[in-house]
């Protein structure tokens, strides 16, 4: 919460509470919620908090670097609280995008031709497959 307060300092927005809550919202969810979810959670607190508004915080906290947007399978963007360097699995399950470590990941190293063509900024691994829930079930 300390560094949601700190950037928004930084870039001079306004801490509303509705701006918090959204925050909140994306924060304590663990799936990387879409806008609409993050709606549906806000709305229990602020029950006139439209959608747009809701997506349009999610796209000011992204820009100012306070949550990260996940490219989704042509399903809504998700939102991603998580700033820490990790990867995701994408569950064909259950739809739930899983954070995960691994050191193995983290060391991949991006080739010179790619360097050469593109400004690289970060890297992040994306697997598909089945959560540890949806698998056991399988
Ligand atoms: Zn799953
Ligand atoms: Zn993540």
């Amino acid at each position: 919460m300390k560094r949601f307060y700190d950037i928004c300092k930084q870039h001079h927005l306004k801490i509303t509470p509705q701006r918090v809550a959204v925050y909140e919202a994306v924060s304590d969810s663990a799936i990387h919620p879409s806008a609409d979810l993050i709606h549906k959670r806000v709305r229990e607190t602020f029950p006139n908090i439209s959608l747009d508004t809701v997506n349009r915080t999610l796209l000011t906290f992204a820009d100012v670097g306070i949550i990260d947007i996940v490219e989704g399978q042509g399903d809504a963007r998700r939102f991603d609280p998580n700033l820490d360097e990790h990867h995701h699995l994408y569950c064909l399950g259950c739809n739930t995008i899983v954070d995960f470590y691994d050191e193995t990941l983290n060391q991949i190293k991006i080739s010179k031709a790619i360097k050469e063509k593109y400004t690289i900024v970060s890297k992040r691994v994306y697997l598909k497959g089945f959560c540890e829930n949806c698998s056991k079930q399988a």
